[in-house]
């Protein structure tokens, strides 16, 4: 049976450590992190997540705003509220929770945060700055970065010359993913939705990630003996053994039968997801030490 990579425990770690890097920072004379989160609309997924990043912010001992704006203002409103805090000294980090309502560009108002501000990882700037390997000042998106840390406490940081698949290549998780294995020295192959002999290619990997969206969708008998199976997915799906009506979280891989042949994989729930806001306090932290014109904690 395949080691369990406890998502939910590597997270609490890197809270516990923002958490005690927060008071070094302030013991320097520097103000707190600020996190602002900003959300658009009343979509109840997208509050769930807000209320849980505010949160753990506060966890951290960082300065949290949020910001809860009606699903009907103007795209110049929110983009005069970036304006706003981009230049709010007391804000290091900003969060436009995703998706935005249709009438508003999220594109635009993700290129007007300031990069040094862009704890997401989605501007421009910082995407450039991961494709080209500036690691040491890029901030890369949190749900990759936090599945790179679960990759690192299994295989440790040097991954050379392992084979990587990345199934899915979407901006906020395949692509990032596969340059952050790429830069720790993996071979790394792409797949999506027309990858030809999907089974036949997961098989050649030593790292198999699956940021797809479709539930269990990677069998057992796609992965290879020994592998690291990183499970991004998060899909609900019906449960009636639980009653009727009823629901429960699976990934994108078929966990029973992956973790028969894999030799280390991540649950869902439990696994990748709790990286996904330790990593955006370890962004906002990293960036607040920047601006201090500290060296950012590795
Ligand atoms: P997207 O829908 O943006 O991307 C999905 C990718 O999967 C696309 O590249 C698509 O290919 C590919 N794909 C779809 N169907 C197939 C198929 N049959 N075979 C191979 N590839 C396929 O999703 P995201 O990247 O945003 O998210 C992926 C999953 O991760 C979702 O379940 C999401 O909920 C979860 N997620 C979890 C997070 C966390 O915190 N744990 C954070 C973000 C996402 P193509 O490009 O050709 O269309």
């Amino acid at each position: 049976m395949a080691e369990l990579i406890d998502g939910k425990s590597v997270a609490e770690g890197v809270v516990q450590r923002v958490k005690a890097l927060t008071i070094e920072l302030m013991e320097k004379g520097a103000q707190k992190p600020g996190l602002a989160v900003v959300i658009v609309g009343e979509d109840p997924a997208s509050q769930v997540y807000v209320a849980s990043k505010s949160r753990t912010a506060k966890e951290c001992g960082f300065h949290s705003v949020q910001h809860t704006l009606p699903a009907e203002m103007s795209e110049q409103e929110l983009l005069a509220i970036i304006g706003e805090l981009n230049a709010d000294p007391g804000i290091n980090g900003i969060l436009v929770q995703l998706p935005l309502p249709d009438h508003i560009d999220a594109g635009k108002v993700i290129q007007a945060i300031a990069p040094q501000k862009d704890v997401d990882g989605f501007h421009f700037i910082n995407v450039g700055k991961l494709g080209t390997g500036e690691l040491e000042t890029a901030f890369v998106p949190c749900t990759p970065a936090g599945s790179m840390l679960l990759i690192e406490r299994v295989r440790g940081k040097d991954l050379s010359g392992l084979n990587a698949v990345v199934v899915g290549r979407s901006n906020i998780v395949g692509k990032p993913m596969a340059n952050l294995l790429l830069a720790a020295n993996c071979t790394v192959t792409v797949a999506h939705s027309r990858t030809k002999d999907l089974a036949a290619l997961a098989r050649t990997a030593d790292i198999l990630v699956a940021a797809v969206g479709r539930p269990e969708m990677v069998r057992g008998d796609w992965v290879k003996p020994g592998a690291t199976v990183i499970d991004v997915g998060i899909n609900r799906i019906a449960a009636p053994e639980k009653g009727e009506g009823k629901t429960r979280l699976v990934g994108d891989v078929a966990f029973a039968e992956a973790a028969k042949t894999a030799g280390a994989i991540t649950p869902v729930p439990g696994g990748v997801g709790p990286m996904t806001i330790a990593m955006l306090m370890a962004n906002t932290l990293a960036s607040a030490y920047l601006a201090a014109g500290l060296k950012r904690p590795s």
